[in-house]
């Protein structure tokens, strides 16, 4: 299994080589600002104590506050935080909001908490890290199996201990507490407008079949969109599988039986298929929408798809990059492709800030301008410099870090 952490680094390479930074810079970019660890105990309802560990990693902030979801995995551990810190700085540097990078997480399986055990987790990971969070110092939202109601349990945690009443600690809130209209689904419409941008200089047409793993959040709204803006979804998985029909589902038919049985398998019609079957199946577009390191060295070369949408971060390992770039089969990376997520985060914020409330309508219009803009200005850049898109956006990203630390301090930067 490949170690995010170097993954990431190995991306910062590639994208050194296909552009001159100062070698200071990359040293520092190479490395996190602030690295945090701590123990939370939670009495269990059996009334046992257990002890979680949980993680804050902050990237870099030249830009603004530190921004990141927080994840709950079994999985999870302080390398994953790393990479997806490192992956948020310059996500929020591509999408060109005021945003640092930061990224945190907890190692539980959630889905063996009760309700009140999870509230009493998230309880303790803001006490253990309310030092270092604030409006204006590092922002948090949800990832992987975190919810709008564990951010509301997170915001009301925060402002018991600091007296902010901003809410805009935490981004990803339910509306009642200060959330963005729009911030549900944001990741996958962002998602959407990258593709519908990149797509067409790639040659994909509308009606192309689209394959996608993983239909939570991120998932499970790009499925509806993607089906409603005209192509065909002919299969989609969950952590236990995913199903598969060639001539497509209805999005709302499969979301409707996953809330009902809790499963996919034996969806009527569809065959059967593992996480790893749905990555080679036959299709246009493939939407890894889970996890990382799910397109390795190891089915890269049985991959199909045309054209490849990372939903998820972290998704393609380095080694696998380099085979579909030889075999040009375009990726849009996380970076670009994720990032209507941390866009809407930040209006979010800014509203919470400005104690204003946008109109669902207003929202969505400003992220799909400012997200058209950065893929198109990405887009670019690759042509220019003859590269994938990865280190395209990776140079683009870069460059706005190193002007923005070039006002800071030497030794404050
Ligand atoms: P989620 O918890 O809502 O959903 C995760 C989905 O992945 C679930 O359907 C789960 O069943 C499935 N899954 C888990 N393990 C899997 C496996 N091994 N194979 C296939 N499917 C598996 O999480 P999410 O918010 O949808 O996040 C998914 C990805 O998108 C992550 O990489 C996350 O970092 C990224 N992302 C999320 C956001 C956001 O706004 N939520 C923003 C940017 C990026």
């Amino acid at each position: 299994m490949n170690n995010p952490f170097e993954s990431a680094l190995t991306q910062l390479q590639r994208a050194a080589q296909t552009r001159k930074f100062p070698k200071a810079f990359l040293e520092e970019i190479a490395s996190p600002k602030r690295e945090v660890r701590i123990s939370i105990p939670v009495v269990m309802d059996n009334g046992d104590m257990q002890v979680f560990e949980g993680y804050r990693v902050e990237h870099n902030n030249a830009r603004g506050p530190y921004k990141g979801g927080i994840r709950y995995h079994q999985d999870t551990d302080i390398s994953e935080v790393k990479a997806l810190a490192f992956w948020m700085a310059l996500k929020c540097a591509v999408a060109n909001i005021p945003m640092g990078g930061g990224k945190g997480g907890i190692t539980v399986n959630p889905k063996e908490l009760s309700k009140k055990e999870l509230e009493a987790l998230s309880r303790g990971w803001v006490r253990g890290m309310a030092d270092i969070l604030g409006p204006k110092k590092d922002v948090p939202a949800p990832d992987v199996n975190t919810t709008p109601e564990i951010m509301a349990w997170m915001t009301d945690e925060f402002s018991k201990i600091s007296g902010d009443t901003t809410n805009a600690t935490f981004t990803g809130k339910p509306l009642e507490i200060g959330g963005s209209e729009g911030r549900g689904p944001a990741t996958g419409l962002g998602g959407y407008y990258v593709f519908r941008t990149l797509s067409e200089k790639y040659g994909i047409k509308k009606g192309a079949t689209v394959a996608i793993q993983g239909m939570g959040n991120v998932g499970g709204n790009a499925a509806e969109i993607f089906e409603r803006e005209g192509y065909t979804i002919v299969a989609i998985s969950d952590s236990k599988g995913g199903i598969y029909k060639a001539d497509g589902f209805k999005v709302s038919d499969v979301l409707a039986y996953k809330k009902e049985k809790g499963t996919l398998a034996g969806f009527p019609g569809a065959t059967t298929v593992s996480n790893n079957e749905l990555l080679e199946l036959p299709c246009d577009v493939l939407i890894p929408a889970a996890l990382e390191n799910q397109i390795t060295s190891h089915n890269v070369e049985e991959i199909k798809a045309k054209f490849i949408l990372e939903l998820a971060n972290g998704p393609i390992t380095p080694e696998a990059d380099e085979v579909l770039f030889e075999k040009n089969i375009p990726v849009v990376p996380d970076i670009l492709a994720n990032s209507g997520g941390v866009t809407v985060s930040t209006y979010e914020w800014e509203q919470n800030l400005k104690g204003e409330h946008w109109s669902e309508a207003d929202v969505l219009k400003r992220l799909d301008t400012e997200i058209t803009k950065e893929s198109l200005i990405v887009y670019e850049r690759s042509v220019a410099l003859k590269t994938d898109l990865r280190r395209a956006a990776f140079v683009v990203a870069l460059e706005r870090i190193a002007s923005a630390m070039e006002y800071k301090l030497e030794d404050s930067k």
